[in-house]
This record gives C-alpha cells, sequence and structure tokens, in this order.
C-alpha cells in the first residue's frame, strides 16, 4: 500500500491535534436531508467522514438533516440507512435534527429575551430589498425594535398556529451593514403547517439550517463538522448561534465547521431536486433506475461497494469546483470487477453456426473455469453441440489479415471447446446470413492435451449451444445525458440534453449455468463486459443490466 498524503481536512485536524485537541474528543457526522436518495455526490462526504472516524478510531453520527417536513419523508429515511450500510460504513448514533426541536425552542426564547431576536411580518419580498447586496449595507426592519414582551407574544402565537403560513418569521438581530450578508438579521424560524414525517403536527414553526445544523453539531459535540464549499460564506453565522449558547450551557467542545468542494460528476447532473424530477416525470424508471447517478442506481447497475469507495478515494477531495469524469467512475468498477467477476458466456447478437461433421443427436459437457488466470474461482460444465451461437460480428465472408475472427475458409477456436473452420454460409432472400456452415477438428478439445488442442489458431470466440441456451434480457445502457453538465447552461433546461438511446434492451442467450444467478450477481460476459442480474429477473425472465464494456476509456 503506497502512503499517501494527507488531504487538507486531515491536515486541519492534525493541527488541531498539535495545538491540543485531545483524539477522544474527534467526532464526526454524515448529516443527510431525507428528502431524496443519495447520490456519488454523498458517497464523497460520506467516504471522507466515515474515512475520517475510521482513521482516528472516531464516531460518526448518521443525522438526519429533517427541518422541512415539506419535502421529507420515512422512505427516503430507509433508503438512506440502506445505502451506507451497503457502502460499507457504521455509524455511531443514528439521530434527528428534528429530536432538537425543543431544545432549539427554548433556547429562542432565551434570545428573545436577551433582545438578539425579533418576530417580523413584512413580506419576503420587502425583507429581500433591506437585506441590500453585497456591496451595499441592508436597512433595518421597522419591527426590529419591538419589546421583548410583544416579540414573546407573537412568537408563542407562531408556535401554537394562531398565525398564517408565511406571514410572520423570526429572525436573529445581528447586523443589517455586515459584510457578510447572512449575518444581516437571517430567519431562524418559519411558520409551516404541515405534518412531519417524526414530530407529526407537534410543531407547525421550523428552525432554519442555519440554527438547527451548528447547534445540533453542538449537541452531539462533533469537533468537525464538514459540509459544502456553499457554506464558507455560512461560517460566521454558524459560529455566532454557537456563540450564542456555549456560555450558558455545559457542553464544553465547540464545534468547527469547515468545506470542500461538491463532487460533480460529467454527463449527469447530481442535486436532488433535479434527480426527483427525472423520477417524477418518469424519465426513468425510479431513483433506482440503472442510469441514475444515486447509490441504489449504481447498485442495481453492478456497481460495488468497493468501487465506489475507490472511485471517491481516487478522485479525492478538493478546495475549489471542479468536475470529475465519469470515466473514472468507469475505470473504479472494471477495475474491481476484473478481480472479482466469474467469467462466463452470453451472446447478444446471435448467428447461428452448424458444425456439419459434429454428430446431430450428440451432446458435451465441457469443464470451463470462470477464470482462467486467477486460483479460486472454480469452473461449471458448459453444454456443446451440432448448432452453437456466435456473434454476427464476428463472422464475415471475407476478410482482411487483421480480423482475427470467423471467415470463410479459416479457423478459429471457440473458447473452451473446440476448433472450427468456416466452409460457406447460407442467406436469406435480402442476402442476410442465417446460417454459417463449419466443420470441427474433433481432437483440437481445449485442455485435452493432445497436439490439436495445442495448435495455435488466431482468435477465440465467445459462443453457447443452441438447445441448451437461456433466453434472457439484456438491458444495455449509454450515458443518461448527452452533454458534459447538462445542467451548466443558462438559457436550456437540463433535461433537453437528455438521451434518447440511453436504453437499449436485447434478446440475448446465455449459458444455462446463469439459470442459477441471482438478483445482483455480477459476472463477466467473456469479450463483451460486465453484467449484472436485474432485481426485474422473474422464474420465467432472466434480466441482466449491463454495468460496463470492456473496453477502457479511462486514460491514466
Ligand atoms: P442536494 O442539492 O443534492 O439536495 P444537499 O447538500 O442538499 O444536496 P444533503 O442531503 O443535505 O444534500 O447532503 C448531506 C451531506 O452530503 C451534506 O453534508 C452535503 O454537503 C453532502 N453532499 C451533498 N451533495 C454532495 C456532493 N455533490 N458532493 C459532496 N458532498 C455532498
Ligand atoms: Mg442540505
Ligand atoms: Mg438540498
Amino acid at each position: 500500500e503506497e502512503k499517501k498524503s494527507l488531504n487538507f481536512i486531515e491536515q486541519i485536524i492534525e493541527e488541531d491535534l498539535a495545538n491540543g485537541l485531545s483524539k477522544d474528543k474527534l467526532r464526526f457526522r454524515f448529516p443527510p436531508e431525507p428528502n431524496g436518495y443519495l447520490h456519488i455526490g454523498h458517497a464523497a462526504s460520506i467516504c471522507l467522514n466515515f474515512g475520517l472516524g475510521l482513521r482516528y478510531n472516531a464516531p460518526v453520527n448518521l443525522r438526519f438533516d429533517d427541518t422541512n417536513p415539506a419535502k421529507e419523508e420515512q422512505e427516503y429515511v430507509d433508503a438512506i440507512k440502506q445505502d451506507i450500510e451497503w457502502l460499507g460504513f457504521k455509524w455511531d448514533k443514528e439521530l434527528y435534527s428534528s429530536d432538537y426541536f425543543q431544545q432549539l425552542f427554548d433556547w429562542t426564547i432565551t434570545l428573545i429575551k436577551e433582545g438578539k431576536a425579533y418576530v417580523d411580518n413584512q413580506s419576503s419580498e420587502q425583507m429581500a430589498i433591506q437585506k441590500g447586496t453585497p456591496t451595499e449595507p441592508g436597512t433595518e426592519s421597522p419591527n426590529r425594535n419591538r419589546s421583548v414582551e410583544e416579540n414573546l407574544e407573537l412568537f408563542f402565537k407562531m408556535k401554537n398556529g394562531e398565525l398564517a403560513e408565511g406571514s410572520h418569521v423570526l429572525r436573529a438581530k445581528i447586523d443589517m451593514k455586515h459584510t457578510n450578508m447572512h449575518m444581516r438579521d437571517p430567519i431562524m424560524y418559519r411558520i409551516l403547517k404541515k405534518h412531519h414525517h417524526r414530530t407529526g403536527d407537534d410543531w407547525c414553526i421550523y428552525p432554519m439550517y442555519d440554527w438547527t445544523h451548528g447547534e445540533s453539531d453542538y449537541l452531539e459535540q462533533i469537533s468537525h463538522s464538514i459540509c459544502t464549499l456553499e457554506f464558507k460564506s455560512h461560517r460566521d453565522l454558524y459560529d455566532w448561534y454557537v456563540d450564542q449558547v456555549f456560555n450558558a450551557s455545559k457542553l464544553p467542545l465547540r464545534p468547527k465547521q469547515r468545506e470542500f468542494a461538491r463532487r460533480n460528476l460529467s454527463y449527469t447532473v447530481m442535486s436532488k431536486r433535479k434527480l426527483l424530477q427525472l423520477v417524477e416525470e418518469k424519465i426513468v424508471s425510479g431513483w433506482d433506475d440503472p442510469r441514475m447517478p444515486t447509490i441504489s442506481g449504481l447498485r442495481r447497475r453492478g456497481y460495488t461497494p468497493n468501487s465506489i469507495r475507490k472511485f471517491s478515494d481516487t478522485a479525492g477531495i478538493s478546495k475549489r469546483d471542479n468536475v470529475t469524469d465519469v470515466a473514472l467512475l468507469e475505470h473504479c468498477i472494471k477495475d474491481d470487477l476484473n478481480k472479482t467477476a466469474p467469467r462466463v458466456m452470453a451472446v447478444l447478437d446471435p448467428v447461428k453456426v452448424i458444425i456439419t461433421n459434429y454428430p446431430e443427436d450428440k451432446e458435451e459437457f465441457l469443464d470451463a473455469n470462470y477464470n482462467d488466470y486467477e486460483e479460486g474461482f472454480g469452473s461449471r460444465a458448459v453444454p456443446f453441440s451440432r448448432e452453437i451461437y456466435i456473434e454476427k460480428e464476428d463472422f464475415r465472408e471475407e476478410a482482411n489479415k487483421k480480423f482475427f475472427r470467423l471467415k470463410l475458409g479459416k479457423e478459429v477456436r471457440l473458447k473452451n471447446a473446440y476448433i472450427i473452420k468456416a466452409e460457406n454460409c447460407v442467406k436469406d432472400a435480402n442476402g442476410i446470413i442465417t446460417e454459417i456452415h463449419c466443420t470441427y477438428d474433433e481432437d483440437s478439445l481445449s485442455g485435452s492435451g493432445t497436439e490439436a488442442s495445442k495448435r495455435k489458431v488466431k482468435g477465440t470466440l465467445h459462443w453457447v449451444s443452441v438447445k441448451h441456451a437461456e433466453k434472457a434480457e439484456v438491458r444495455v445502457y449509454d450515458r443518461l445525458f448527452t452533454d458534459e453538465a447538462p445542467d451548466g447552461h443558462k438559457d436550456k433546461d437540463f433535461k433537453e440534453f437528455i438521451n434518447p438511446d440511453s436504453l437499449n434492451i436485447i434478446e440475448a442467450f446465455v449459458e444455462p449455468s446463469l439459470k442459477n444467478a441471482k438478483i445482483l450477481d455480477r459476472f463477466q460476459f467473456q469479450r463483451l463486459g460486465y453484467f449484472c442480474v436485474d432485481k426485474d429477473t422473474t422464474e420465467t425472465n432472466l434480466v441482466f443490466n449491463r454495468t460496463v464494456p470492456l473496453r477502457d476509456s479511462w486514460a491514466k
């Protein structure tokens, strides 16, 4: 294992440790909002936070950031947990921001009493105008100097459901002239008369992200709260909020927010809002459609947890926004499956070969290794008979010397079987080849030890026996978008770049051993690529997803 240099988050932690932070105080969290399924971008954050947990032997909490009941659901909570477990990580505590609603409310009452928060009933447009611009200071709300009594009365009315949604908000009283716009009297609470997936109808006011996140980190004594770059400008507010409760409460550790760049991936979109649109508008079959950049989609496509962790690790983390080439992700799964997937035979675009000198009623069960180069994969019996399928593109009547496949008058080896020679072919009325007639060298069986078995012929083809083959539905995927950055166009909606040919369904023939394959089993179909059994598979319908073709487009 090569020695890797520390990433910049690890460097920050090392510095804190050197400056006296005790190692047993290290604690991290992963804080998803349960408003969608996790995607490959979240995997970067998961691998980073849980990776820190492993490196420092520190706990990592899973905290659901559930402060917006309008968009959050139990289904998402369950899916998120399943995906993190599947990736191979274990959280210390399962927690919810909503667990802290009462504590946050109590702290808020103190803030109001200290004159540090007030109720504003202006329209959101008015408040936006007063906010100013990055270069011009804001102006104070006429409600900024309400008395403490009036603020308490109004805030309780908000809490008790006596005021209409959108009519009032609670704001922190900080500084309307602050150079950081987030410090210009940010909203702490809004009225939302919505059922919450955990707290039901207990609350009709909900705390905003900033007021919730830092306080949740503080309550859990998270030492390093790692988030994405767009929150960098929120850091002043994060610290201000923590300062408000730090002296009055007994918890010793002040959490620290640090930021890294979001993971973006080429040829896809990553925002949950956009992924939800693809699902709701049925552009894909669901969150776990194998074309989706979600963890569940990648799993169904055939990705391994290992490949996703490797990808996150290799791509690394960065301080600046960037786009990672999807070819790196594909390289990671190919590399993993190359080491782990058994090799089997399937024909996706069949043409029939008849071996005219092979007895009509004969069949043989040939022993074939699942991997010719690695120990431990075992072998299976592959049936051989007079009629087999090969790929159409593996035969030409005539071809130049570089065509190392089957052509008239020339020989090839059939993988695990015999050497055959093409004698002639049969065509239909349109000139399409329907049968290829061959002869075989009876002594040339692979592994039989005969002179003929050692004969070198250029080209080895995969095949399946016609009468033994299983029919299978094979779903061949292409990128979901035709553009490298589908949501990077100002004047065009990302959906204008949907690839109309991102799913191609093929009826294929596979070797009979695959009849016993289970959902999510992964294979290399020799010479074709890596394939995985889809969950739509039934007793009578075998369905495979193509994970990736064999060819690697990642330039190292
Ligand atoms: P989205 O815009 O897709 O809804 P989000 O940031 O709102 O993303 P959360 O559920 O809040 O989604 O994210 C949970 C954690 O994962 C946060 O710490 C967030 O910063 C991180 N995260 C989300 N998307 C990415 C990404 N593309 N790359 C790295 N980390 C991410
Ligand atoms: Mg979020
Ligand atoms: Mg979000």
